[in-house]
């Protein structure tokens, strides 16, 4: 029997296809499996996968909707998982050698959410070890390419949930973003990547980086795709204290009418001139221009205005960061799960577990967090991070007393070549852009808004007020709309 062709497409597009019996879930299934077969040899986006379990899950999601019981309008759609987002059964390495053997014995709430809509969360996404990176060359397993361009990095480090939407092999994925994870990699592969507000989602089951930065977020082919998935992962969450006591997001609506009605009349536009001070590439700053163009032709307001503490931003997050990794990673001991190697005695496993199961980068940042935390240091690096922490904060309050939002570039460079940026520092430099939104805690979105000189794709990104999304996502979608 020849298979049925399912073409890819948003969200929307596949529900309504199912909708209306253009195809079923098991075809819709069978096509991204296709997709997958065919080209993630030379992309490697997958850590792992298996065909069956999303056949299975199509054919209930079929039956469901047969006998009028689908669970929403998105039931039977496939939704890609980074590996350190839990979904019970299935592994979460982390994309590191010492949590190879472990399986998730419980959803994350994101996937709980998600399942009981009827979506079908699916396979191991690749990712930099621990989160930690911007290239995903920091994976133990593989390293993902960008499908635009496959001697060229996907960004990091949701580099594998970035590139396999790219790859047209699933609608959407989740990822997750810390300092950048999710904003960067969309902009690298030319797909749309949204960190919510701090406390927004739940992070019950993403094995913690940075529990005061981490968030969970969707990345889609169109803004309003992304409007979808927040609305269906967001909202309060009894497992989660940090996660706000809100009710699910509706941004959905707001990102299709931002879509349809195209206008943008008054919305006043800041544009942090820190963050166009030199150091962009000549493709990245003839692209932004552009997006400002766009907007002012959507009837956009620019206003120029400073975020003076964003210098310190990178070394602020590299202190804040490393320190809660530190302590966060040190339950992984060999002792309670994941690979062991044993000593000659207890101290001697965790050394040798932690020494042959961690990458080189996540040592780097564990000695880095625990110096900055250790006793005669803490107060040098560890408090006077935190308090400059507080001056970015407070820089983008007062910035959203003068605009609306904020438009800057995603990153200084489009996708770098493999092994380009050896040096630790060059790579954490690649999150000047993102990482203060993480650390005032504000939400934010990357649109592909063109191409460089190398065709390779290059976004923007809206920053708002804490949870602005709904106006994020219907000012991000006028922007996209009027791209097309
Ligand atoms: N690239 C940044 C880092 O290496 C951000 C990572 C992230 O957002 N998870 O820490």
């Amino acid at each position: 029997m020849t298979q049925k062709t399912v073409k890819p497409g948003s969200i929307r597009a596949l529900a309504a296809g199912l909708k209306a019996g253009e195809f079923t879930a098991l075809e819709l299934a069978e096509n991204c499996l296709d997709r997958i077969a065919a080209r993630d040899d030379d992309v490697r986006a997958f850590i792992k996968y298996d065909p069956e379990q999303l056949r299975k899950a199509a054919r209930e999601s079929d039956e469901r909707r047969l006998a009028g019981r689908a669970l929403s309008e998105y039931d039977g759609i496939p939704i890609g998982v980074k590996d350190n987002i839990a979904v019970a059964g299935e592994s979460c390495s982390c994309a590191s050698k010492l949590l190879e053997p472990v399986i998730s014995p419980y959803d994350a709430t994101v996937i709980a959410r998600l399942k009981s809509a009827g979506l079908i969360p699916f396979g191991r996404l690749n990712m930099d070890e621990f989160a930690m990176g911007s290239s995903c060359e920091n994976s133990a397993f593989r390293q993902t390419a960008n499908p635009h361009d496959l001697g060229r990095v996907p960004g990091g480090s949701s580099g594998g949930s970035a590139a396999c939407v790219a790859a047209e092999f699933l609608p959407a994925t989740l990822g997750s973003d810390t300092g950048g994870s999710i904003r960067q990699p969309a902009a690298f592969c030319g797909v749309v990547g949204l960190k919510p507000t701090y406390g927004r989602v739940s992070r019950y089951g993403l094995v913690a980086f940075a529990s005061s930065l981490d968030q969970i977020g969707p990345l889609t082919v169109d803004v309003p795709d992304a409007g979808i998935l927040l609305d269906l992962i967001s909202g309060a969450d009894s497992r989660d204290s940090t996660c706000l006591p809100e009710p699910p997001t509706s941004t959905f609506q707001a990102a299709l009418e931002g879509a349809r009605s195209g206008s943008l009349r008054g919305v006043r536009i800041g544009l942090p001139r820190e963050y166009f001070e030199g150091g962009l590439t000549p493709g990245v700053e003839r692209v932004t221009r552009m997006a400002i163009e766009r907007l002012k032709a959507l009837g956009a307001v620019m206003v120029e205005l400073s975020l003076p503490h964003t210098k310190y931003a990178v070394a602020v997050y590299y202190i804040v960061a490393t320190a809660e990794a530190s302590a966060n990673l040190a339950r992984f001991d060999g002792i309670r799960y994941g690979a062991r190697v044993e000593g000659s005695d207890l101290v001697d496993t965790y050394f040798k577990t932690r020494g042959a199961g961690f990458g080189d980068e996540v040592k780097r940042r564990i000695l880095l967090g625990t110096y900055v935390l250790s006793s005669g240091y803490y107060d040098a690096y560890y408090l006077r991070a935190q308090k400059v922490r507080t001056l970015i904060r407070r820089d983008f309050e007062t910035a959203f007393g003068q605009c609306d939002f904020m438009l800057t570039p995603v990153t200084p460079n489009s996708a770098f070549k493999f092994h380009e940026k050896s040096d630790p520092l060059q790579m954490y430099l690649s999150d000047i852009f993102t990482i203060a939104l993480n650390l005032s805690g504000h939400c934010g979105i990357s649109v592909p808004a063109g191409r460089d000189d190398n065709g390779m794709p290059v976004g923007v990104q809206f920053m708002a007020p804490p949870l602005a999304e709904a106006g994020l996502l219907r000012t991000a979608a006028a922007f996209e709309a009027a791209g097309e």
